[in-house]
């Protein structure tokens, strides 16, 4: 349920208003409009009813239910875009599009270091890069880990760029919290309840990634349980889907980016580089993405691609990485966004 206050109603109504949500057994969610507050009241579906009494309170102008199951990611309960900070002075979610790049994982001090001074250079204002790495064959690298952690921490000393980097399992969340700035959900882990409920704990940005055999329904009720839990920085990564086609490792579902707007006010980014699984469509859906609407690109760049631990075959070389920036600048200009 949405209560929403009337114009001008003070703090004393509002606090009412939440205490009385916390007494019917709900958790009140305090959004601050630009001409009024609104509270949602999330909770069991069963007894929602119980929350048309709160009409009656001084300073309340209506109670009106949420339509869609996904609540606080959706745009009843929050008609502008949402809009914070991912790092002191990167902001999402406004005219800013950002770029976060870096190399699939972790390898070794040079090797993070010289990406995150490369992407940098060519305008990137997030570095990515794994210290835990679910692979799908356990024979496969998995990550360095906390000293993977430790490197990344050294690269935003080298560069002053914020890093975005994945938690894969619930008992590691405390150690990638004290390291990262952003901290990601990967595609295996989508609807990783217990891990999604931790992180809605947390006061740092989240980015959510769509699971690859999860409807955009899913995707959002995976990020509903991040905001029930208090956290409101979620970010939402589209990052390709399952289908029959094996010519892309995945299917990029550009069309994601609308049917997002339409649903929800968290920010939306693309991921190129694990939709498609080979560098040389990166750059063309790197502006596709940017067309559509996103808020941002998350991309695989490494020092020397035929190298990489992993993901080598989609990861673009910094040159490349370059050479996509100075075009999708210019269709910046286009897109009406700041890169
Ligand atoms: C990654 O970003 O390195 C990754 C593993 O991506 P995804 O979860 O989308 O497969
Ligand atoms: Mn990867």
């Amino acid at each position: 349920m949405i209560i929403v206050m009337k114009q001008g109603a003070g703090k004393a109504a509002l606090d009412d208003v939440k205490n009385r949500i916390k007494e019917l057994g709900y958790k009140p969610h305090v959004i601050h409009g630009a001409t009024r507050d609104v509270v949602g009241a999330v909770g069991d579906e069963k007894n929602k009813d119980v929350l048309q009494t709160l009409e009656i309170l001084p300073g309340v102008d209506s109670v009106v239910p949420i339509q869609k199951p996904y609540k606080l990611a959706s745009l009843e309960m929050q008609p502008e875009p949402s809009s914070f900070e991912l790092a002191p002075g990167v902001a999402i979610g406004g005219d800013n599009f950002v770029v976060m790049a870096g190399p699939c994982s972790v390898e070794s001090e040079p090797q993070i270091v010289e990406a995150a001074q490369k992407v940098k250079a060519a305008g990137a204002t997030v570095l990515r890069g794994g210290a835990f790495k679910p692979r799908t064959s356990p024979y496969s690298f998995q990550g360095m880990e906390e000293d993977g952690l430790k490197l990344l921490d050294a690269a935003r000393q080298a560069t002053g760029l914020p890093i975005v980097t994945e938690v894969v399992n619930p008992r590691d969340v405390d150690l990638v919290y004290k390291y990262a700035d952003v901290l990601q959900v990967g595609a295996r882990n989508t609807q990783n309840f217990p891990l999604l409920r931790m992180l809605g704990q947390l006061d740092k940005p989240i980015l959510l990634k769509r699971g690859m055999a999860s409807t955009i329904q899913e995707f959002l009720m995976s990020a509903e349980y991040i905001l029930s839990g208090g956290n409101r920085k979620v970010v939402l990564c589209e990052r390709g889907i399952r289908t029959f086609e094996t010519a892309t490792r995945n299917t990029l579902d550009i069309s994601a980016v609308p049917v997002l707007r339409q649903a929800t006010h968290l920010p939306v980014v693309i991921d190129p580089s694990h939709s498609t699984g080979h560098s040389a469509y990166v750059p063309s859906m790197c502006y596709a993405s940017m067309a559509a609407g996103a808020d941002g690109l998350i991309v695989e760049v490494h020092p020397c691609p035929e190298e990489a631990h992993c993901d080598g075959a989609q990861s673009l070389n910094p040159q490349d990485f370059a050479n996509m920036m100075a075009k999708l600048r210019r269709y910046a200009d286009v897109a009406e966004r700041t890169l």
